[in-house]
């Protein structure tokens, strides 16, 4: 960033903390090298955000990046959000970037092997809504309040002056729609930016077909082999019930970009309670997907498991066997219903 700690319209940078859209557009503004993430396996929110932050910056004339931490390769579908090829894997990603932008991360643990860029980078934007968001970089525009961080990224955008084109649109829509549920939260502020970025050229049709519509047709029975295992125990969360299933190792890795709307469906049957997907992701590694109706939090039951996210969509990763994980996740469900 510029040494005189203004950008180049001279307006004056703010200070390290929070910042509103118009200080994050002035960070962006300053920098003529920028490396754009995501959280680690990201979702469109994460992959959205960080293309829409670096496709504008681009169009200014900044060297713009984005990656998302490996070892993972981004989920193919999401190559339809990055026509101009602006990401790169975590191994190519700029190793001491003029400033880091980090958008949908609430900790520095989720930016998974780009975390080093926290240090070697010349300063840190965070651009997130979590309400578990841990402080980590220099500044950031943090809205608990906002349903997907692409509401946020929309606000700097405008802030920046920049156009909303159809690549645009279709990097923020589908942030937009995959956070809010398809709009189910999310309220008229969700629904207006949607009609925005419709306007704009993001056609939800086509998009969500290339993002989440089209699968191997293999995962059929796959997909019904995992959900056959499902268990329900109405005990559970203080007896509003549990729904899990589990992912083997075999079939996270051949299908590893098809299970994420397995959770759905678990939470569909669970009634009032929490739905669980425990993926092994390589032997003895889990990832869990955890999904309820707001009560109990399970952004609190996953953060006593060393995960985040929100009320109602939460996860973590950890180490064990699959019982000792389900006996973990249990005890947390029931204290945090008592
Ligand atoms: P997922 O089940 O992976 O779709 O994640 C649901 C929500 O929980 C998202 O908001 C994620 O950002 C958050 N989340 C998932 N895993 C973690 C984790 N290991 N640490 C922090 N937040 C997480
Ligand atoms: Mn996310
Ligand atoms: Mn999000």
């Amino acid at each position: 960033m510029s040494a005189s700690g203004a950008d180049s319209s001279g307006t004056p940078l703010p200070g390290p903390g929070p910042v509103d859209p118009a200080g994050a557009a002035a960070v962006l503004r300053a920098a003529r090298e920028v490396l754009v993430v995501g959280h680690v396996r990201p979702d469109a929110d994460a992959a959205g955000s960080a293309i829409a932050i670096a496709t504008a910056l681009r169009r200014t004339g900044v060297a713009a990046t984005v990656s998302f931490g490996g070892p993972d390769p981004v989920p193919a579908a999401l190559g339809t959000l990055d026509p101009d090829g602006l990401v790169v894997p975590s191994s190519r990603a700029p190793v001491a970037p003029e400033l880091l932008v980090s958008c949908d991360v609430s900790s520095a643990q989720r930016l998974g092997d780009l975390a080093d860029r926290l240090d070697t980078a010349g300063g840190s934007l965070a651009i997130d809504h979590h309400a578990s968001f841990s402080g980590f970089a220099t500044r950031h525009l943090v809205d608990p309040a906002a349903p997907a961080t692409v509401l946020l990224v929309r606000a700097v955008l405008a802030e920046l002056g920049a156009e909303l084109d159809a690549v645009l649109a279709r990097a923020l829509f589908a942030g937009l729609y995959t956070d809010t549920g398809g709009f189910r939260w999310g309220g008229s502020g969700a629904l207006r930016l949607g009609a925005e970025l419709v306007d704009a050229g993001a056609d939800p049709r086509a998009l969500m077909r290339e993002l989440t519509g089209t699968r191997p047709f293999g995962w059929l029975a796959a997909q019904a082999a995992v959900l056959a295992g499902a268990r329900r125990e109405p005990a559970a969360a203080g007896g509003a019930g549990l729904v899990w299933a589990a992912v083997d190792v075999p079939t996270a890795t051949r299908f590893r970009d098809q299970t994420a709307t397995v959770v759905g469906q678990l939470l569909a049957t669970a009634g009032d309670g929490v739905a669980a997907l425990l993926t092994e992701s390589e032997p003895h590694q889990w990832s869990v997907s955890l999904r309820g109706n707001g009560s109990p939090d399970l952004s609190r039951v996953a953060s006593a498991l060393g995960g985040g996210g929100h009320a109602a969509a939460a996860g973590f990763e950890r180490a064990g066997t699959r019982d000792e994980l389900l006996a973990l996740l249990r005890s947390e469900l029931d204290a945090a219903t008592t």
